[in-house]
Order: structure tokens, then sequence, then C-alpha cells
């Protein structure tokens, strides 16, 4: 299927407003994107599993969302300013039941999130990481990249 990324990701920002109010969330899309292909139920739930953890994970501050074409590809990313992820770890928040100081108890979740994540990200052709610059910053930038889809083709099939 082909998969409109600006509506798609309009729609989970719209979602996670409505779960997260009070919550601000910054939102950068980039005109004319390029279709992609994939599943928009999926690509949802990913944007929206990403900003639920940027919420539950992410400090006070504002939420960003973006997306942007680089090259052929779709850039899409989810940023926090939290405590971010210590170095050790990045690789390791995808994998299934993974949570870092689960000993606290206090913020609820499964360790499931990221993982399944990653299953929709790739299914779709795409790749997904962690990025946190702990030392010399706060926050969490979790992006993804999907190969865009050819403009004459998508332009058939919309049609
Ligand atoms: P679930 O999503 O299944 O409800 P979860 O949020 O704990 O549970 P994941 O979304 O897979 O599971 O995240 C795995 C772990 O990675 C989290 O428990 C948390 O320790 C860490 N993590 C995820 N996102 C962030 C973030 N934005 N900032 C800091 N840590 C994060
Ligand atoms: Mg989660």
């Amino acid at each position: 299927d082909w998969v409109d990324v600006a509506d798609v990701v309009r729609a989970a920002v719209d979602r996670a407003r409505k779960y997260f109010p009070e919550r601000e969330i910054e939102t950068s899309i980039a005109p004319d994107l390029p279709l992609m292909r994939g599943d928009s139920v999926l690509l949802g739930q990913v944007l929206f599993n990403l900003l639920d953890n940027a919420n539950k994970y992410g400090g006070e501050e504002p939420i960003s969302i973006y997306a942007r074409t680089d090259s052929n590809e779709i850039v899409l990313s989810v940023t926090d300013l939290g405590k971010g992820i210590p170095p050790r770890d990045l690789e390791q928040v995808f994998e299934k039941f993974f949570r870092r100081g689960k000993a606290d108890g206090r913020t609820p979740g499964t360790g499931l999130g990221l993982s399944i994540a990653k299953g929709f990200v790739e299914a779709m052709g795409g790749q997904i990481k962690a990025e946190s610059p702990a030392l010399r910053r706060r926050g969490t930038r979790i992006s993804m990249r999907f190969p865009a889809a050819k403009a004459e083709i998508s332009e058939k099939d919309r049609a």
C-alpha cells in the first residue's frame, strides 16, 4: 500500500494529544513528501509508540516530531529532552522486554513497544535507530528511514 506520511504523522500527533494533552508536541512536516510503500496503520502505531515513550521518559519539555526527505529516503524522528539513554543501552532498547531501570516499578510498560516498532519498520523496508547524546546534552531521538517511492509510480497508483 501507499502511505501518505504527512497524514499519518498528523493523525499520530492528534492521538497523542488526546492521550496526554498536557504535553506539548511540535510537528514539522516537509512539504511535498513523497509517498512511501508500507501500511498506514503500522506506521501510525510506531509513531504513537515513540510519542508515548517520549512522554513517559522524556521529561517535561516539548516533544518534537519531524518528517523530511533525505536523498531518496523519508526520514521520520521523534525527539525528547528527557534524561536520555546511556550508550550501552542504545541497541538493547529494541529488544523484547528490555526496560531500563525496571526496578523502579513506577512507569508502566511491558518493554515491548520498541521491539514491535522495529519489527513493523523493518517489515516496511525501513531502519530504526536510537540516539542519545547522553554526555553532551539530554534527550533521546528515535529516527527511522524508509525508501521513498518514485514519484511517477506513486502518482499512477494514487489515481
Ligand atoms: P511498552 O512500550 O511495551 O509499554 P516500555 O515503554 O517500557 O513498555 P519500550 O517502548 O520498548 O518499552 O522501551 C524500552 C525501554 O527503553 C523503556 O523501558 C525505557 O527504559 C527506554 N526508553 C524508551 N524510550 C525512551 C526515551 N524516549 N527516553 C529514555 N528512555 C527510553
Ligand atoms: Mg514504550
